[in-house]
């Protein structure tokens, strides 16, 4: 199992920001931009491009209402969308608010937000749905 699947099992906390009956979003616990939110399918699949077709286009469909959300309680310039799965093997979309280019860059240090601080951004962004 997955960190993630055990996430969507409720066996691990989560900065919940939206779910249905197929998709679920969540904070990233380190952000690389305030508001970095990541939406998976909560089928245990390793690799965006080996989910089924339906799946793919309601996973891209789901993280387009989640991305208009995001944009609304972060403002930003544009929410920018990444695909890299080079930690968790559970296929993930990161959608990250970005003001300058240099916001999504995976490979600087990340941030720690407080856990307040957190769930007030899940909250904010869930208010927007
Ligand atoms: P990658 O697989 O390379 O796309 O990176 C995995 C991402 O998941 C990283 O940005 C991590 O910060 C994030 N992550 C790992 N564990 C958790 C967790 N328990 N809750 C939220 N985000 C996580």
């Amino acid at each position: 199992m997955t960190i993630f699947s055990r996430i969507v099992a409720g066996e691990i906390p989560s900065y919940k920001v939206a779910e249905d009956e197929n998709y679920y979003a969540f904070l990233d616990i380190n952000p690389v931009a305030k508001g970095h939110t990541l939406v998976i399918p909560k089928r245990e699949v390793n690799y965006l491009f080996e989910l089924e077709e339906d799946e793919y286009l309601g996973l891209w469909a789901f993280a387009r209402k989640v991305a208009a959300a995001l944009e609304q309680a972060v403002p930003c310039k544009r929410i920018g969308v990444a695909v890299l799965g080079m930690e968790v093997p559970h296929c993930h979309i990161h959608l990250v608010p970005l003001n300058t280019e240099g916001d999504l860059n995976f490979s600087k240090e990340k941030l720690t937000l407080p856990a307040d601080e957190m769930q007030a951004i899940a909250n904010a962004i869930a208010a927007k749905l």
